[in-house]
């Protein structure tokens, strides 16, 4: 078993925070657990609550679309969310409930070593940023976070919810072709930094 197997098995059965109290899957996330690339979404929806697994629903149709349009297959990539479990009605996490889930996130970023770390919507980029930021600012801009680049992207569901964001959807991810194809500049660690 690897070692995100076994995180997984830590955390399968969660009771951290009320979500627990109406999922049916703690959706812990999917993909090449070495790669190199992750996407990170807001929380499970009815699909991905029922099913274990993230990204299923409409967005998730959407989001394999878009990534297969820049020639990256779901199996490359690692997918996840901010919150393992799906809130009542789908609403909006609650900050306690991002406060209790989002060590999860951070450990499966230090087990898979991702490069880019892309956000969708604003949860994530406010998690992974750890600032109040407004995704339509800082989109289309990547940012130095510990070992990895955190590139914000606006969130599939906004596009199937506001018909008129698809464009800048679609954008988001030519702009993350074109910064991948420029070769991920490799992020230096501190030691190699020459402060020792
Ligand atoms: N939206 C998300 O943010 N995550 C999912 O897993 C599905 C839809
Ligand atoms: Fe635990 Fe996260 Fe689910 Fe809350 S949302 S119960 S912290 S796994």
């Amino acid at each position: 078993m690897n070692t995100l197997e076994q995180f997984y098995q830590e955390i399968k059965d969660c009771r951290k925070c009320g979500l627990c109290e109406s999922r049916t899957h703690v959706v812990f996330g999917e993909g090449n657990p070495e790669a190199e690339i992750m996407f990170v979404g807001e929380a499970p929806g009815e699909n991905e609550d029922l099913q274990n697994r993230p990204f299923v629903g409409m967005a998730g149709k959407l989001l394999s679309d878009l990534l297969a349009g820049i020639d990256l297959k779901r199996e490359d990539v690692y997918i996840a969310n901010v919150v393992k479990c799906r809130p009542p009605e789908n609403r909006n996490p609650q900050p306690d409930e991002i406060a209790a889930c989002k060590p999860y996130l951070w450990k499966q970023i230090e087990i898979i070593k991702p490069r880019v770390v892309c956000t969708l919507g604003n949860f994530a980029a406010q998690v992974l940023l750890d600032k109040k930021v407004a995704i339509t600012k800082v989109r289309g801009q990547h940012f130095q976070v510990r070992n990895f680049l955190v590139f914000p992207m606006l969130h599939p569901a906004a596009a199937l919810h506001q018909g008129n964001l698809r464009p800048a959807l679609l954008e988001d991810f030519k702009n993350l072709k074109r910064f991948l194809g420029q070769g991920i500049q490799p992020v230096q660690q501190p030691e190699q930094m020459g402060f020792f």
